[in-house]
């Protein structure tokens, strides 16, 4: 039998911008493995590269130094038309102001990201139309965004990022434009997902959400500082609890 790929795979990553005296390395040396299934946290303070490591993960770049695997795939080893191809059919996206397209209604906003899948525009609005259903907003298929408020807004986000049923869902800071009741239903709406078999990173600034996660990554001045799943049983463990007490995780 062959083994199962893990959804991500990060061999001693890195990733720097710029050069000479302005050099910043984002990333440095990062190494971890996400199986299918999983749902973890990416937390650590500002400019400490989680959206970095994320939009690495998310093949939306590519490393400086180091291997990204996705399900397998060399991410450096693909051109562009088979990394976008990646990216439409096995990635969704979900960011902190939502990105959606201003006047498009919430449908089609969603139909949207099946536009690379060559379905006909009949197929994209039912399956859109299905999605928002998912996310409680089948009530709303005709609104704009700015006919929408800021939680609605990330539910639309969040079909959209779901609509090709995707086996990896990344979310940078999806709560962190939003109010507490918003942010919380946004949150049990990633936990669905999860539980129905995506594979499920959030970015979070929210320490309570992290401490509710099977999984937590700390990042800090990009380096990978902490991993509650390189603890032992880091679940059932007082240790691993206490450790992420003391980290702030
Ligand atoms: P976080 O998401 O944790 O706040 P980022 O990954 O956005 O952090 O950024 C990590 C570091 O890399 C920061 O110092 C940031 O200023 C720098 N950085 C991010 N993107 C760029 C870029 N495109 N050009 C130059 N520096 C960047
Ligand atoms: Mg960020």
């Amino acid at each position: 039998m062959i083994a199962e790929h893990p959804v991500v795979r990060l061999s001693q990553v890195g990733r720097s911008y710029g050069r000479g005296e302005h050099q910043v390395h984002a990333l440095r040396d990062v190494t971890a493995s996400i199986d299918p299934g999983e749902l973890l946290a990416v937390v650590g303070p500002s400019g400490s590269g989680k959206s970095t490591l994320l939009n690495l993960i998310g093949t939306l770049d590519r490393p400086s130094w180091g291997q990204v695997l996705i399900e397998g795939h060399d991410v450096s080893r693909l051109d562009d038309r088979e990394l976008s191809a990646l990216r439409a059919h096995r990635i969704g996206f979900v960011f902190q102001h939502f990105h959606l397209a201003e006047g498009i209604r919430a449908v089609d906003n969603v139909a949207d990201g099946l536009l690379y899948t060559g379905r006909s525009l009949r197929t994209r609005r039912e399956r859109a139309e299905t999605a928002l259903h998912r996310v409680g907003l089948g009530h709303r298929l005709g609104h704009r965004p700015h006919e929408l408020s800021g939680g609605e807004r990330q539910r639309v986000a969040i079909a959209r990022a779901v609509v090709g049923d995707p086996a990896l869902l990344l979310a940078d800071e999806p709560t962190g434009a939003l109010d507490t009741r918003s942010g919380d239903m946004v949150t049990g709406l990633l936990r669905d997902l999860n539980a129905a078999g995506t594979t499920v990173v959030v970015i979070t600034h929210d320490t309570e959400l992290a401490a509710a996660l099977p999984r937590r990554i700390l990042v800090r001045d990009g380096v990978l500082v902490e991993d509650s799943a390189a603890a032992e049983s880091p679940a059932a463990s007082p240790a691993g609890d206490r450790r992420a007490q003391e980290t702030g995780i």
